[in-house]
């Protein structure tokens, strides 16, 4: 599936440039702020204004949204400003409403999308029409069920897809609300190279202080584009306060992003990329090598355990494995974290080799 409409045809960001921004508030809270905040995004520079018109929360009693009443809110908004418009669907009933009052593009959330009866019940609610969807990632971090909601999309017949990369539910300490874990959306790209790619910091960070570094770099891995939560008094928003940064910041990042390219016109800089990538494919054909005759011995120590009747696995050796890794990657300045996760890998594909008879 290559034939993804690339988002500068998109009709919803003509006249716009790199990067695509979608901005406003996590959730529509009045008309009048929601007008107002619309004329400061569309100042820094942003042609799609976001607002949350049905907000999933966690629990009970908190604000759930402003429902349909926002959507003519919504659809004001961007009218007054001259700018298209986007907001969250989570079922067929959203889509119809959304639809009826003209707003121009739809998200799903995360928490839809890791839901393949809701993801089908929309895709098909949006079928002949040529809504842009933009697919935030699922909660979990499964490559097969954001691109399973993405394949939905496409055999609906909608062109304008968009995959948006928001973090992921982590249980337990992390700096980010959502870690990025950046190894999935990287999946993804290499799955639909030519699927539009955007990252949504906000929910990533869960702190506005933090929103603009993630922000740097998804540009600088190759995002297409950002969608960011940004409220006039983002202390009083209703939902995401810690999160959603003000349009006078907005318009301070997106002037500090760089943009970069895919590949470089600089006949020299190409010249010494190439030489380096040349090095870099020789040393991983050299570990390829390694790994191979690493397996081989792991395989004769199989077979003298199996004779002699010892268990496979050897606590004590493994450790010493692990300890021996990490202090030499120390020394060499490697992360540490990164030694232990390719020896953990390392060391279980030689435990399954030793199981097989
Ligand atoms: C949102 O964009 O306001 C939202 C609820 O996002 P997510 O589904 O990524 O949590
Ligand atoms: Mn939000």
């Amino acid at each position: 599936m290559s034939d993804f409409c690339q988002i500068q045809d998109w009709k919803l960001f003509s006249g716009s440039i790199r990067p695509w921004v979608i901005a406003g508030p996590c959730s529509v809270e009045n008309r009048e702020s929601l007008i107002s905040e619309a004329f400061s995004l569309k100042k820094a520079g942003v042609r799609v204004l976001r607002g949350g018109l049905w907000k999933p929360r966690t629990h009970p009693g908190c604000f759930e949204g402003v429902g349909e009443t926002g959507a003519q809110w919504l659809r004001e908004a961007g009218a007054a400003a001259d700018m298209h418009t986007a907001t969250e669907v989570a079922n067929a009933r959203h889509v119809e409403i959304v639809l009826k009052n003209g707003i121009d593009a739809v998200w799903i959330g995360a928490r839809t999308t890791g839901n393949p009866f809701l993801v089908q019940e929309i895709a098909e609610a949006l079928r002949g029409t040529d809504t842009p969807v933009f697919v935030k990632n699922p909660m979990v971090p499964d490559p097969e069920l954001w691109s399973g909601a993405i394949e939905r999309f496409a055999r609906c017949g909608l062109d304008c897809i968009c995959a948006v990369h928001r973090g992921f539910h982590f249980y337990g300490e992390n700096l980010y609300r959502n870690p990025p874990f950046w190894q999935i959306p990287v999946e993804l790209r290499r799955r639909f190279p030519g699927l539009p790619l955007f990252c949504d910091p906000s929910h990533i960070t869960g702190r506005r202080d933090l929103v603009e570094d993630i922000a740097r770099q998804a540009l600088i891995l190759g995002f297409d584009g950002l969608m960011i939560e940004v409220h006039p008094d983002p202390d009083r928003a209703l939902s995401d306060a810690a999160q959603q940064i003000t349009p006078e910041d907005l318009a301070g990042i997106l002037g500090r992003l760089k943009i970069r390219k895919t590949s470089t016109q600089d006949a020299e800089a190409a010249a010494a990329i190439d030489d380096l990538r040349t090095g870099i494919d020789r040393i991983d054909a050299a570990l390829i090598d390694l790994l191979a005759q690493r397996m081989d011995i792991s395989a004769s120590i199989g077979l003298i355990k199996e004779r002699s009747g010892m268990t496979v696995l050897q606590a004590d050796r493994w450790n010493n494995v692990l300890e021996r890794a990490r202090a030499m990657a120390k020394e060499k300045d490697l992360d540490e974290d990164f030694i232990t996760e390719i020896f953990t890998t390392i060391h279980r594909a030689s435990m399954e080799r030793q199981l097989k008879k």
